[in-house]
């Protein structure tokens, strides 16, 4: 068996996170099963449907890494891949089912089926059609349509029990009498999405569901129409829901939900792919942070079964990981576009560059964290904090000073721009030794007054990346 597997979005907004996720999954396990993994548009809620959001969606899905083999913009045997270019097919299909009697065009109006529902539901019945069309002979029909009334496409809902195995659920059953005879084509000849989802897998000769838990319930009415064409149904896997830490479902309320707003934040999509992965998967190796690109085959068997808490904390941390696997020059170049225009790190040689955000990416999680950072070798902020108003009250630190300042105007006339690190322990060393300033005064004192901070990196990496006449203007304060 070809395995292929579809992720099928409405173009009704930006791609959501949790769509991401599920696309992740087909993309991954198409991957692993040398199959192939389909984008379907269901763009047939024709209010809500734009073409912009397409376009946006699949612009979501190449920024995150996530190629399709089969879709609306690379094309395919099984196209089209936009349902509101498929109305022929399902009318095709749903043609096949009248014929057989296993659907019936239905004329009830909006006002009478309420009006149904209402009485069934006072008289404590479930809320299903009441079948008044159900058994319309051909003459009838004929007549009703020539009328000029207008008519839906309504399936007959087997009076039986529906079973199946997911690959996250377990064995679901679906005892008989949970749906009534429901619609699969509108008036206006678009399809409802369960029918249409059928059609599309069948056609499309879908292999495996991947999907989100929410469509579980949807399972029955489709299992029904699967049956009726005479199709095997996909294996299904229906994947966790994501929440909010308030346990609901993730929605704006929550925060940034669309892709598209993380990739505006410079957020790295090896990083979101991670994170996303781990909200419902686990690694067979129990890594926590990877390159969804070189997993182990990904299988269906390490699912979780619980609802996953989206958490921005975690997120963040995981995209200070990969921040940190980048190769350095990348670093510096990503770091350069954050940067606003005359930083002097942009003026720095590469060699310091590379030892600055070496040194730098321990402390960031973004791209842009590095701003404040870089204060500690361009800045001349004057702390506020108590540790370092005592450390200038200390009659150590205006000795430290002067020593300081009499060493930076020598490196200076020698024509140096940094000091070096073995020279910063020599003057460590000649505080300590020549000067006795001990413990303290002497650690605090020297940061206090070539840094104006009381407390931060270790000198020896920060003072050798400080401009010369930064150390002196510090001196000077
Ligand atoms: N268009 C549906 C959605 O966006 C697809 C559901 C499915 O995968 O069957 O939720």
């Amino acid at each position: 068996m070809t395995v292929r597997v579809r992720f099928a979005p409405s173009p009704t907004g930006y791609l959501h996170i949790g769509g991401a996720r599920t696309a992740m999954y087909n993309y991954l396990f198409a991957k692993a099963m040398g199959g192939t993994y389909v984008l379907r548009i269901e763009d047939t809620d024709t209010d809500r449907s734009e073409r912009k959001f397409e376009e946006a969606q699949i612009e979501d899905l190449k920024w995150l890494g996530l190629p399709h083999n089969e879709g609306p913009d690379v094309g395919g045997d099984y196209g089209p891949y936009r349902q509101s270019e498929r109305l022929h097919i399902y009318k095709e299909w749903a043609d096949k089912l009248l014929k057989e009697k296993k659907a019936y065009p239905c004329f009830c109006t909006e006002a009478e089926l309420t009006a149904k529902k209402e009485i069934a539901v006072a008289a404590k019945l479930a809320p299903h059609y009441d079948g008044t069309c159900r058994n319309l002979t051909d003459a009838e029909v004929e007549a009703k349509t020539k009328a000029g009334l207008e008519s839906v496409i309504r399936f007959k809902a087997p009076a039986k029990a529906y079973e199946f195995n997911d690959h996250v659920r377990g064995h679901v059953v679906f005892p008989e009498g949970m749906v009534g005879d429901f619609v699969i084509v509108r008036a206006n000849g678009i399809p409802v999405y369960n029918y249409a989802v059928v059609v599309d897998d069948a056609a499309m000769k879908i292999t495996h569901v991947i999907r989100a838990e929410e469509h579980l319930p949807n399972t029955l009415r489709q299992l029904m129409l699967y049956e009726a064409f005479g199709e095997t149904p996909p294996e299904f896997t229906h994947v966790s829901l994501l929440i909010g830490e308030d346990r609901q479902k993730l929605s704006k309320r929550h925060g940034a939900t669309s892709v598209r707003l993380y990739k505006e934040q410079n957020y790295l999509p090896s990083a979101m792919l991670n994170y996303l992965l781990l909200l419902g998967w686990s690694h067979p190796e129990e890594k926590d942070i990877f390159d969804i690109h070189e997993l182990p085959p990904f299988t269906l068997d390490r699912f979780t079964k619980s609802a996953a808490i989206y958490d921005i904390v975690k997120l963040n941390h995981i995209n200070g990981e990969h921040l940190r696997l980048l190769p350095t020059d990348t670093l510096i170049a990503e770091v350069e576009k954050v940067l606003p225009a005359g930083h002097p790190f942009l003026k720095m040689d590469h060699d310091w560059k590379v030892r600055c955000v070496t040194l730098s990416k321990e402390k960031m999680n973004f791209f842009n964290d590095i701003i404040p950072l870089l204060d500690l070798y361009f800045g001349s902020e004057v702390s506020t904090e108590a540790d370092y108003v005592e450390a200038r009250s200390w009659e150590t630190t205006p000795q430290i000073q002067a020593y300081l300042k009499g060493e930076i105007a020598k490196a200076k006339a020698e024509g140096k721009k940094f000091v070096t690190e073995a020279e910063y322990n020599e003057w460590s060393n000649h505080v300590k030794g020549e000067l006795k300033i001990k413990g303290k005064q002497l650690f605090m004192g020297i940061r206090a007054v070539l840094t104006l901070q009381a407390h931060g990196s270790d000198l020896k990496f920060i003072v050798p990346l400080t401009p010369i006449e930064v150390l002196e203007k510090r001196l000077s304060m």
